[in-house]
């Protein structure tokens, strides 16, 4: 039998635990290949910047017009709109008005390049996709579909973070897209045994819509699950404190991570409002008085449960063992 979560042919329900790499730095093309993710993460985190400034601020299209000094307004050239190296080239300064450029558009770039890389270790690409990538389509279609994930992740937590709101373009049309990308990559989905014992007239369900097939519909009901209990746990509270506990965007978010989770994004939920917990404490304590969102803990939990999600429920579960 076929090891690894990509069995080819025959995407396995339940996911074998991944391999690291074997020897990742002694064939150079694995190297070279790293630094090419390394690159694109970087554009794509530059590409994040822009949505995560334009996307609030609804006059305006991520696509155009070219990117402009928000200071003086004068349109930055390409020399010097390169992800990290234009930033440290420029000194963190507009080259034009010499106003300070915030340091956090490179972090954004270096977090989404290291993502990238990270993705790749953690699903795991295995050697062969690296070197030959065209007899691993497959692997790669999974990769690029955890990295739109993961990207949709990091424009939602920086948005969050700002404005205290998750954009509908975003949240929405993850859960349009999640159960689809699922077809695609079905082991973006934790292992889910049970699945094997739904049964439709007698005969197992899965018989009837295939692997891929029972991977969607467990998105799409996890898509109802998730998002209804958030919700109805936000109508509760409101009339507990009654006031508003919790915006509708984070009941679109923890729908559409749903989408991709099935019912693991409850695991997800758990795991983002104990970290949430945490830091919210760590944070009144030092008392830093700043409203914190909870989208950022939910994108988190949200791409741990898709990478880990078997180990981490088994750590859930020995800690009420404990
Ligand atoms: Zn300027």
């Amino acid at each position: 039998m076929a090891v690894g979560r990509f069995c080819g042919s025959e995407p396995a329900l339940v996911r074998v635990a991944p391999e690291p790499w074997g020897t990742p730095v002694q064939d150079p093309r694995i190297a070279v290949m790293l630094g090419f993710l390394a690159a694109a993460g970087a554009c794509v985190g530059s590409f994040l910047n822009v949505v995560a400034y334009r996307l609030p601020r609804q006059c305006m299209s991520v696509s155009r017009p070219r990117s402009r000094c928000p200071k003086c307004t004068s349109a930055i050239a390409w020399y010097d709109n390169l992800p990290i190296v234009s930033w440290l080239m420029l000194r963190g300064r507009c080259r034009t008005c010499r106003d300070v450029i915030s340091a956090r558009y490179p972090a954004v770039e270096l977090t989404t390049a290291a993502l990238f890389v990270a993705l790749a270790w953690l699903l795991p690409m295995r050697d062969a996709a690296f070197i030959r990538p065209t007899e691993h389509l497959g692997e790669w279609a999974t990769y690029l579909a955890a990295a739109l994930i993961t990207s949709a992740l990091v424009a939602l937590t920086l948005i969050d973070w700002d404005w205290q709101i998750l954009p509908d373009q975003i949240t929405i049309g993850g859960m349009i897209l999640g159960p689809l990308l699922l077809l695609v990559a079905p082991s973006l989905q934790p292992a889910t045994g049970w699945l094997h014992d739904l049964r439709m007239g007698g005969e197992p369900l899965i018989d009837a819509v295939g692997v891929r097939g029972m991977v969607a519909l467990h998105g799409v009901a996890g898509e109802v699950l998730a998002g209804g209990s958030l919700w109805m746990i936000g109508v509760l509270g409101a009339k507990a404190f009654g006031r508003e506990a919790m915006g509708f965007g984070d009941v679109k978010m923890i729908a559409a991570m749903g989408g991709i989770l099935g019912t693991w994004a409850l695991l997800a939920l758990g795991l983002a409002a104990v970290v949430g917990a945490i830091v919210g404490i760590a944070m009144k304590s030092a008392r830093r008085g700043r409203y914190v969102p909870f989208g950022p803990f939910l994108a988190l939990g949200m791409w741990a449960v898709m990478l880990r999600g078997e180990p981490l429920l088994d750590a859930w579960i020995g800690l009420y063992q404990w």
